[in-house]
């Protein structure tokens, strides 16, 4: 059985040791936006890198890109954003609190505690879908009770909120324009895709990946750094030959679950749930979520990535998009007052079509994408990774990280601050830190230092000690097992790149 680890634990570890702080804390902080200090930042690039390594570096068929977050407004009508990303809200009449219908629970499926107060509840596994499907799918809210005041039935009418953050670009009143900021990365890649055909040697198969920030007004957020307005994505479009995609689908979701137990995530606490036909986004042929058990409410699963097949909609909507400039233009450049152009019949024949040289034929590829979040996937490591054991009568909190994850890989310690200790500890540490992340520490007492860097979750301790003096030996610690081994100074380098593998 996988233990239950508390999010108030991982929140209370996150800011004691420098990892994750509340955005603007010194002004009372900013909801729903973190800010990752020393530690976290360094575990934040490192599932990125290990992302990109594993998406991108080891593979053949997968370039990188990197979009501005500002893109053109009618990329995101051709997308569907603009009238299509919204979330159905309804607001209470008493307290006046918006809540997402989708979110919102039966009166008997609530639960409370002892006292009669209402206990927190798991969010539904729900995607953004489109305002149609949304207003299809919404109930009778009557029997339904408000999360905030408890009061049952007492909804207005569900509404459309719009998930996209606005803002204005140009300074003159001829030429400025409403821009969206980008709610997923994934149109900076489909925007890209001719570019990159033209200036590469891709071949279909072949996929693009970017990691970057993306921003949704998120009606309700919660759950740490788990839903926030600014997140940072990591997704991947993978082109294929139609018919390819069901082949090329399952592919990805063997990859992408792999990794995170590549890295250490327990198998137990993950796993696959494939979205009914109705819950289906509108422009998906099928998707699957990989959901983690994170530690909110009752313990519930969560949606860590989603891998969606997405068929040609998106590079056929953007040739739609293409043809509406004219448009767009004539309507003072303001997308919400114009139609997409509709679709012509030599499509597969348009601008952002592929030809295969060897089949000769044309054709729009279709899309498999995997898109993962970093801050969800971080939080996930980090709930994975937080243990508390007994150690000689002594709680010791750690962060059993796989190596590739941890902020930092190894630390260098003297025992005690003379006889020449902390100068062979601070060569060792300046040799060391050319090659991995390291850390030198030289004060209090050994115990309370192997504490510090185990709530870290550094795999390696090194100590330079009396009989470092005589034979250029040091003791080795390993976190998990706390065992320490001596190994020769001129063996170090070796040893360690060995165990971490990094
Ligand atoms: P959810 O259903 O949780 O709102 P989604 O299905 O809308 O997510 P996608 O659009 O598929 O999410 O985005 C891909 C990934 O980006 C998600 O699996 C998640 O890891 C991450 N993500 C999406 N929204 C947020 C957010 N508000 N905060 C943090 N990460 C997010």
């Amino acid at each position: 059985m996988a233990k239950i680890t508390k999010l108030d634990d991982i929140v209370s570890l996150c800011k004691r040791r420098g990892f994750i702080f509340q955005s603007s804390e010194i002004y009372g902080g900013l909801a729903s936006c973190y800010d990752y200090g020393p530690l976290g930042v360094e575990l934040k690039n490192n599932v990125k890198s290990a992302w990109w390594k594993a998406v991108v570096q080891l593979r053949d068929d997968i370039v990188g890109l990197d979009c501005s977050i500002l893109m053109h407004p009618l990329v995101w009508k051709a997308s569907g954003h603009t009238d299509q990303f919204a979330d159905l809200v309804a607001e209470c009449k008493k307290c006046n609190v918006r809540t997402r219908v989708d979110h919102l629970e039966d009166k008997a499926a609530e639960q409370v505690d002892s006292s009669g107060r209402s206990l927190p509840q798991p969010e539904e596994h729900t995607e953004h879908i489109s305002i149609d499907a949304a207003l299809a799918r919404a109930q009778d809210l009557s029997n339904k009770v408000c999360p905030n005041c408890g009061t049952v039935g007492q909804f207005t009418e569900p509404m459309p909120f719009k998930l996209m953050f606005e803002t204005q670009m140009g300074a003159n009143v001829d030429d400025s324009m409403t821009l969206y900021i980008r709610p997923e990365t994934a149109q900076g890649i489909f925007a890209n895709f001719a570019n990159v055909l033209d200036t590469t040697r891709v071949k279909i198969p072949f996929g693009i990946a970017q990691i970057g920030k993306s921003f949704r007004n998120e009606v309700t957020t919660k759950a740490f750094i788990f839903r926030t307005r600014e997140f940072e994505q990591a997704e991947l479009e993978f082109f294929c030959e139609p018919g390819t995609d069901d082949q090329w689908f399952e592919h990805w979701k063997e990859a992408r679950f792999n990794w995170y137990i590549g890295l250490g995530l327990n198998k137990d606490n993950l796993h696959f749930r494939e979205h009914d036909a109705d819950e289906l986004a509108h422009y998906a042929k099928a998707c699957v979520d990989i959901e983690y058990r994170f530690p909110f409410g009752s313990g519930d699963w969560q949606e860590l990535e989603g891998i969606a097949n997405r068929t040609d909609y998106d590079l056929r909507q953007h040739q739609r998009g293409i043809r509406t400039l004219n448009k767009w233009y004539e309507s003072d450049r303001d997308v919400t007052k114009i139609e997409l152009a509709e679709e012509t019949e030599d499509y597969s024949k348009g601008p952002l079509s592929y030809f295969d040289d060897q089949q000769k034929k044309r054709y729009i590829p279709y899309v498999i994408e995997p898109s993962a979040g970093i801050d969800r996937s971080a939080l996930a490591f980090l709930v994975d990774a937080y243990d508390e054991e007994e150690v000689r009568g002594e709680k010791r909190n750690l962060l059993r990280f796989s190596p590739a994850l941890a902020p930092i890989k190894v630390a260098v310690f003297p025992l005690v601050k003379r006889d020449g200790m902390p100068e062979i500890a601070r060569n060792i540490y300046n040799d060391l830190k050319k090659y991995f992340n390291c850390f030198y520490d030289e004060k209090g007492a050994i115990g309370r230092r192997y504490r510090r860097q185990d709530e870290a979750g550094t795999p390696f301790c090194i100590t330079v000690d009396g009989q470092t003096l005589e034979d250029s030996t040091v003791t080795v610690r390993e976190r998990d097992s706390m065992e320490q081994v001596r190994i020769s100074t001129d063996q170090l380098l070796t040893h360690l790149r060995e165990k971490l593998e990094v």
